[in-house]
């Protein structure tokens, strides 16, 4: 802002000339061109004027009485506001030494008599600018120094042979006295391994007008400090170094890296630990060098359950006394010979990284070890638990050249291991690749499928015994391959379950069925629609705000939907599920168990929980009218669930003897595929008046059955 005023303003110049005449000729020239005069005739005048007046210069005779224009130009070199001001000399003398005496005296430029009125104003008028952009540069410079002193780091000037001429910015504690900087080659002041490093950081400085960055460590009185150097040209002989004391920097990196490599549950090393211990000690080097090496991968049998069943407190708890176990176990194997490191990737999955052993023998019998260590109870918090674990093992580099590649096997193995029943080893064979990979490409493809809303719902009709109407609509997932293979819901759902997968597909299923739903009861038919929920349903969403939700979307009454669950939801359910179920219930949703007798006998359960239905699993309406055992079981079912005010419904009915078995013991309703199968929406309409038995038939005998079926 004042410099903008200032070039705004005229120019004020001072003359001073103990010549009337060339003072008023002067005069003339400069106001002509828009300047400010002023003028005094000695150099005593000018020096008494300068203390009060401000001009932007001066133009001063040489030749004067009194004291002349080199001695009044010095004296004004010595003034507050004399030290910037520009002065130009006029004399009548053109000679070299003249001259000289001029500049040395301080004088900014030279003019010489005679003087070019024309050129007169050009060369004052210039003159002041100059003065001017001197004055703007030293305020910029004065706040150029502050930032400097402002600014964390030592900032050093260098001259082109690397030594320091200068240290500006903040003191800091780099370099404790700034004497000894001044004057020593920077090489000089770091320890000597680093020297070659910084060495080559300054010479491609040099060459190329770029900003190099170096690092390098300055021995101190307080132990080694880390230091950031970034180097800069300033000027054409001089270098700027800019240095940052990053040594705490450096320590946090550090201890983040500790964490970084570390599982903060158990304390174990984690999955970037073990590829850091890779590549370092096994990647590259051969057998004769490393001994023989494997990745074992073990996962813990049904761990959900124990986070379900306990909470996630005590499921932690269970997780580090694993990681204790099988360290434990692993230590002793390796203790003749041999490395182990066990990790803990996440979750109840862990493993370990063997190498330097004898050979694949004291592996297999290593892991057998850790598989027979789990037999015995793990203890937390008072409770004691078998957990068994799961364990794939392959061998490097048969199985695997390099860590991502050994990891896959490893994988593979755990995954046929778990496919073959759990709690057993699996070892890498290189063969059971192709299933694995047949596993992840179906689940890559149902993920896209649910995501593009690709899976159809098939609706199975439940009817009521005593009226033989139909009351719900089974629904079940139906999804095509791109290939045109229909895929059974048995094999997709419990890969949907592997992920949070199995919450959008669920919610696909629920909307599309609840939009039924709507459609058949706006059109009179006061049906109900049957979800299945998955058991991860109820630990990856918040089931009561998520069914809400979905009603309210559909706009249908909560009467309109049942969700049926398994035995294991109730089993293992926390607190809180068994809370989200009573407040389900309380709202309308019917709540049934599906797979009934499947699961555990203990019925006790059924007490306490909020329910309306038991479906009696299908294995046993199947037996039902071979196998004595069976119908008993039914028979027992029915009779319990209806003492406990539950109603009862047969799946999987095949067989008119089966129906009329089931109807005989009391059983409420009845689905399978003797009734009907499950079909798309409109052929399900189509069989809605179709009762399954007219009113007050009475069935006596399979026969009379038969005949009341065919008769539909
Ligand atoms: P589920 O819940 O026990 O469903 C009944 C299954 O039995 C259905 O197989 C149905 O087609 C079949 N079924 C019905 N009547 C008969 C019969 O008379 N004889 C025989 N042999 N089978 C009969 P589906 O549709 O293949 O479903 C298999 C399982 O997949 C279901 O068993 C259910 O556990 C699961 N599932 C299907 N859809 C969903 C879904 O949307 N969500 C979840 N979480 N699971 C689903
Ligand atoms: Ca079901
Ligand atoms: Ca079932």
């Amino acid at each position: 802002m004042t410099d903008q005023i200032a070039t705004m303003q005229a120019p004020a110049i001072l003359i001073v000339d103990d010549d009337q005449g060339m003072r008023m000729l002067m005069r003339e020239a400069l106001e002509v061109a828009g300047m400010v005069v002023q003028e005094v005739a000695s150099g005593e005048d000018a020096l008494e004027a300068l203390k009060s007046i401000h001009v932007d210069a001066v133009l001063l005779d040489v030749e004067m009485t009194g004291i002349d224009g080199y001695a009044t130009c010095r004296a004004i070199r010595e003034l507050p506001n004399g030290r910037q001001l520009p002065v130009m000399m006029v004399t009548g003398h053109d000679d070299e030494q003249s001259i000289n005496t001029a500049y040395e005296a301080g004088a900014n430029d030279f003019l010489q008599k005679p003087v070019s009125w024309q050129l007169l104003a050009h060369r004052v008028r210039y003159l002041t600018r100059g003065g001017r952009m001197r004055k703007a540069l030293e305020a910029s410079e004065v706040r150029n120094r502050s930032l400097l002193t402002a600014v964390p780091d030592t900032l050093l000037v260098l001259d082109n042979r690397h030594r320091v001429t200068q240290r500006l910015g903040a003191p800091g504690d780099l370099f404790n006295a700034s004497v000894t900087l001044i004057g020593q080659p920077i090489l000089d002041l770091v320890s000597e391994d680093m020297r070659p490093r910084l060495a080559a950081a300054l010479r491609t400085g040099d060459e190329q007008d770029v900003v190099t960055e170096f690092e390098f460590v300055v021995p101190s009185a307080m132990g080694d400090r880390v230091c950031e150097g970034r180097m800069v040209q300033y000027g054409a002989e001089k270098r700027l170094v800019m240095l940052r004391d990053i040594t705490e920097k450096r320590r946090a990196e550090a201890h983040i890296r500790e964490l970084a490599f570390f599982d903060r549950l158990t304390g174990l090393p984690n999955r970037e630990q073990l590829a850091d211990i890779f590549e370092r000690e096994i990647a590259g080097r051969s057998a004769t060098e490393i001994g023989c090496v494997a990745m074992v991968q073990m996962d813990l049998d049904h761990f959900q359950r124990v986070n379900e069943s306990f909470g996630h407190e005590i499921g932690d708890g269970f997780l580090c006394a694993t990681g204790k176990r099988l360290e434990a176990s692993m230590t002793a194997g390796v203790r003749d010979q041999g490395r182990a490191l066990v990790c803990r990737f996440g979750g109840d999955e862990f493993a370990v990284l063997l190498w330097a052993l004898r050979d694949t023998e004291q592996v297999k019998s290593l892991v057998e070890q850790v598989l027979a260590s789990f037999r015995e109870p793990l203890q937390q918090s008072g409770r004691s638990l078998v957990i068994t674990p799961t364990l794939g093992v392959a061998f490097h580099p048969d199985h695997g050249a390099d860590l991502a590649e050994l990891m896959r096997a490893t994988g593979i193995a755990l995954h046929s291991a778990k496919a073959a029943g759990r709690n057993r080893i699996a070892y890498s064979d290189g063969s059971s690749s192709a299933a694995m990979r047949d596993h992840l490409e179906l689940a890559a493809e149902l993920r896209q499928a649910v995501s593009e809303r690709k899976l159809s719902v098939a609706y199975q009709l439940q009817y009521d015994l005593r009226s033989g109407k139909p009351v719900a609509a089974e629904a079940l997932a139906r999804w095509t391959r791109v290939s045109g293979q229909s895929v059974s819901p048995a094999a997709f759902v419990p890969i949907a379950e592997e992920s949070d997968l199995i919450v959008a597909m669920t919610d696909l299923v629920m909307s599309e069925s609840l939009a039924q739903v709507k459609r058949w009861r706006n059109a009179g038919r006061d049906l109900r629609v049957a979800v299945n929920l998955s058991t991860a349903m109820f630990t990856r969403c918040r089931l009561y705000d998520w069914v809400m939700a979905h009603l309210q979307a559909a706009d249908v009454p909560p009467q309109a939907l049942e969700i049926e669950i398994t035995e294991s939801v109730l089993m293992h359910g926390s607190e809180q599920t068994t809370g989200e179920l009573a407040r389900l219930k309380r709202s309308g949703v019917h709540i049934a168990v599906d797979d009934f007798g499947t699961g555990y006998s203990s019925l006790s359960y059924l007490r306490k929980l909020a329910l309306n239905t038991l479906k009696i699993d299908r294995s046993f309406v199947n037996e039902l009218v071979t196998n004595s055992g069976d119908a008993a079981i039914c028979g027992a079912i029915i009779a319990m669930a209806h003492s406990l005010g539950l109603e009862v419904v047969a799946e999987g009915i095949e067989t008119p003897l089966q129906l009329a078995f089931l109807r005989d013991r009391g059983c409420d309703m009845a689905q399978g595929y003797l009734l009907a199968k499950p079909v798309n929406a409109s052929e399900c309409e189509r069989m809605f008046d179709k009762t399954l038995l007219p009113a007050g038939t009475a069935i006596a005998t399979p026969q009379d059955l038969n005949a009341v079926l065919m008769a539909r």
